[in-house]
């Protein structure tokens, strides 16, 4: 059995050092994957179930990388923030998903919205929200057709800044929406005290359904809460039918998932347009 720690160690060991060294590959190589243009973006359409029109789309991010093959946001995003490339990596994420969605609207007649993540990070920098403004400005960029989503967070709820930067947007008719509603900070009072205007329901709570009872009318309490409170509502990680008539059925009728759609890329989405649309 000694022998056995023993192997355990070393593979402890190896998998730490494997570790170390993705981050650390992550950490020096995030700048350039973004000026190489490992970087790019993907497009996941939202759906208004009742008319089964796509109302607008939510940009991801994605990193394919020369070492490593796929990052995944969940992990890259992270890093990014903690170590100072996140504002760069969202510049360019708005900078390229303005461009196309222009192009969607002038080439396609496209005329939803783009929902854009931010991280709670760059809200506590006092003038984010007027760099946004110019960064569309200078497109031309139809304000009343960009959304914002935020996760709730210490540092989100902690910053005066934050709430400026939120009123700041609303001002400029742009749409604050709360993103994983309901799985980070867990005092609700910020959605009576915050400028907010939408949540988006987890995918943890969607897939509650036909499952738990419990978790259904946990499910049905946020969505009444929404209600009461004058919040849209869209539920995320929808994958069946179940599901989505469940939602429907109780008025949540904005839909994202993979039950109508992944995460797209440029020529799917135009093509979507160019089959259905006009
Ligand atoms: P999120 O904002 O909650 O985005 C939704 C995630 O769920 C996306 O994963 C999407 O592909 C996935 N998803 C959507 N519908 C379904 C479904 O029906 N089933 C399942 N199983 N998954 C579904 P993705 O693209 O891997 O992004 C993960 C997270 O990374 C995002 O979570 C967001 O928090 C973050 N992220 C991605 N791009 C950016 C970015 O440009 N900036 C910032 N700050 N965060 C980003
Ligand atoms: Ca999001
Ligand atoms: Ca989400
Ligand atoms: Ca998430």
């Amino acid at each position: 059995s000694k022998k056995l720690k023993g192997n355990q160690a070393v593979l402890f060991h190896d998998e730490l050092h494997q570790h170390l060294e993705r981050r650390l590959y992550i950490e020096e190589n995030l700048k350039n994957a973004a000026e190489n243009d490992e970087i790019f973006f993907m497009y996941q359409p939202q759906v208004n179930a009742r008319t089964g029109k796509i109302i607008g789309f939510e940009v991801l991010s994605r990193w394919k990388s020369a070492k490593f093959g796929w990052i995944s946001p969940v992990e890259f995003i992270h890093i990014a923030e903690e170590s100072g490339h996140i504002a760069d990596l969202t510049r360019k994420m708005m900078k390229e998903s303005f461009a196309f969605f222009q192009k969607l609207r002038t080439d396609c007649g496209f005329s939803g919205f783009l929902s854009i993540n931010l991280s709670s990070k760059l809200l506590t920098d006092p003038g984010f929200a007027e760099e946004v403004r110019t960064l569309y400005e200078q497109m031309n960029w139809p304000k009343e057709t960009l959304e914002i989503e935020i996760t709730e967070s210490v540092p989100l709820f902690s910053s005066e800044h934050v709430f400026d930067n939120l009123e700041d947007f609303r001002k400029q008719g742009i749409c604050v929406a709360v993103d994983d509603f309901g799985t980070g900070y867990s005092a609700l009072s910020y959605l009576h005290d915050f400028p907010l205007d939408k949540i988006k329901v987890d995918k943890q709570f969607v897939d509650q359904i036909d499952k738990s009872s419990r978790g259904e009318a946990l499910l049905s309490s946020i969505l009444h809460l929404a209600n009461s409170l004058d919040l849209l509502v869209i539920a995320e990680g929808v994958e069946t039918k179940r599901q989505l008539d469940w939602l429907v059925s109780r008025d949540c009728f904005r839909i994202q998932g993979y039950y109508y759609y992944r995460p797209l890329g440029e020529k799917e989405v135009t093509a979507l347009f160019e089959k259905t649309e006009t």
